[in-house]
């Protein structure tokens, strides 16, 4: 956090990247700076980067993400300082079913289930996706003894280790797998699941800290404290899109600079930064947050900090294909009261999820239509993205249509390829992030934000950004003041912890 007082001439920034991170951190110093002047350089024609809603007779479609979690503070956070919080919508709470895979059939999700933690016993014991000896293995949970020195492990070892392998095949790993589209024998559990470490930890099994969570939350009910449920997500009205622009409309006109890919970053001889975008002119400015995934981040620093850009380079991004389609509600068969599917890797599928979007959140078709979107790929399904679009729909034909007992062809079809977009948090990846914090930090004026470091969720891309705009303003205000150029620089805006 910037300190009360904090002196700083009028700072020159420049952000690399106009997806959510970017946009965060330029909104960050705006917010706690407005004299600064901030470059948004971004590589394509429109901010967002993976986000994205389009709106296609009467129809309301992302292209990428479609919901902020809500128990993380960033996103929402944000969309309140925004001005925008009363636009956002629950998801329905009336129709909240999962279905999951299982021999060519939908079968319920467990009710209660969280991942890898069930907070109820009989909606397991009754499901008819695990076999009698998986459901018997899963009980032995309770007794599987913790880890006591924690190294990291990969989500399948973890699952495997507590749970038996059918358990992680069958559930935990299309949960997971819908959420970091990741092959879970690579996939850290220190870096993405961390939660279900300290449950370990603390009550011995997973299924213990499923039970204390329960008691807690009956304890709250008896005394009045217990919160509705209203979903854990939620999303703008207009979509999370939405959020892109309203974070366009507080950015001084002249800030977003489309069409610019960053192309070179050096340290001038002054001790500023020169940056040159498409037009090739040289630009300077005093500090600078590299926004953009960590490959490309890898390239800008190549010349900078060798090691920096390998370890950066290092981290994999999977690809995936979103297919939006509309179809006439009478043209499937499927009562479609939930949220949609997701699809085990071992029923041999392209499809790994499939979400009812127009019953998740209201307003998304017209009248007597509804709005599908279906995932394919992912890390453990690479291949799809080289399918061509007449390929993609006769899987959904193959794979969708009998599930849903579709009839009818689609309405309108929206066709998103997403290469290398989803960061693949393997085993290891908070040393390797300990390592590039540490080359970082040794780069004075530069910060890094994103998805590809500690968190691919919205929110997190968020408090991203907006760590590595207060950090850059805390290093200019205390080298201005060091140097005797100083103007006074409000204090952060508390929103970040
Ligand atoms: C299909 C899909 C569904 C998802 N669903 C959800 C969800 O429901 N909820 C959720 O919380 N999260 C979801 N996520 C994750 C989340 O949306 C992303 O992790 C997050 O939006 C990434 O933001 P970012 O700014 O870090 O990266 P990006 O969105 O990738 O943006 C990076 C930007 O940098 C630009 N860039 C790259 N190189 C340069 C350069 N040299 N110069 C200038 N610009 C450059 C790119 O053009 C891009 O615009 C989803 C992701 C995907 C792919």
């Amino acid at each position: 956090m910037l300190a009360a007082g904090s002196q700083i001439k009028t700072p020159q920034i420049a952000v690399i990247g106009g997806g959510i991170s970017g946009l965060a951190a330029a909104h960050q110093i705006v917010e706690m700076h407005p004299e600064s002047r901030v470059a948004l350089f971004e590589a394509g024609d429109r901010c967002g980067g993976v986000i994205g809603t389009e709106n296609i007779d009467g129809f309301q479609i992302e292209l990428g993400p479609d919901s902020l979690l809500k128990a993380l503070p960033w996103g929402v956070g944000l969309c309140h300082r925004l001005g925008i919080q009363d636009e956002l919508i629950g998801t329905d709470t009336t129709h909240q079913k999962t279905w999951i895979l299982r021999s060519g059939k939908l079968q319920p999700l467990p009710e209660g289930l969280a991942i890898m933690a069930p907070r109820r016993i009989w909606p397991t014991v009754r499901s008819p996706i695990l076999s009698i000896p998986a459901k018997l293995r899963m009980a032995c949970e309770w007794f599987v003894r913790k880890k006591t020195e924690y190294d990291d492990e990969s989500l399948a070892a973890f699952a495997r280790r507590r749970f038996g392998r059918e358990t992680f095949e069958r559930l935990i790993q299309p949960l997971v797998s819908g959420i970091y589209m990741a092959d879970p024998e690579k996939l850290s559990m220190q870096a993405a699941l961390p939660r279900f470490i300290e449950m370990e930890a603390k009550h011995g099994s997973l299924i213990r800290a499923a039970r204390d969570t329960v008691r807690q939350q009956k304890k709250r009910e008896r005394s009045g404290t217990a919160t509705i449920n209203s979903g854990m997500f939620v999303a703008p009205q207009k979509g999370v899109g939405r959020i892109v622009t309203a974070i366009l409309d507080r950015l001084p006109d002249d800030s977003v600079r489309l069409n610019s890919p960053v192309r070179e970053l050096t340290r001038s001889t002054a001790g500023d930064w020169k940056l040159i975008a498409a037009d090739g002119q040289p630009e300077y400015f005093d500090g600078v947050i590299v926004a953009t995934p960590s490959d490309k981040a890898a390239r800008l620093l190549t010349n900078i900090n060798k090691p920096l850009a390998v370890d950066l380079n290092s981290i994999d991004h999977s690809g995936c294909v979103v297919v939006t389609l509309a179809y006439h509600r009478n043209d499937i068969r499927h009562p479609l009261n939930g949220h949609g599917f997701v699809v085990p890797a071992v029923e041999g599928r392209d499809i790994i999820a499939c979400t009812f979007s127009s019953v998740k959140y209201a307003n998304r078709a017209p009248n007597g239509q509804v709005l599908l979107r279906v995932y394919l790929g992912g890390a453990t399904r690479p291949h799809v993205l080289i399918y061509e679009d007449d390929e993609v729909l006769s899987v959904i034909a193959r794979e969708l249509n009998p599930l849903l007992g579709i009839q009818g062809s689609p309405t309108l079809t929206r066709i998103v390829r997403w290469p290398n977009v989803m960061p693949q948090y393997h085993v290891g990846h908070l040393e390797l992030m300990d390592r590039i914090d540490d080359a970082v930090t040794k780069l004075p004026g530069i910060e890094l934000a994103g998805k590809s470091y500690r968190g691919v969720g919205i929110p997190h891309c968020i408090h991203s950004g907006e760590k590595a705009a207060e950090r850059l303003l805390e290093f200019i205000a205390a080298r201005e003041s060091s140097t005797g150029q100083t103007q006074t620089v409000p204090t952060s805006t508390g929103n970040s912890s």
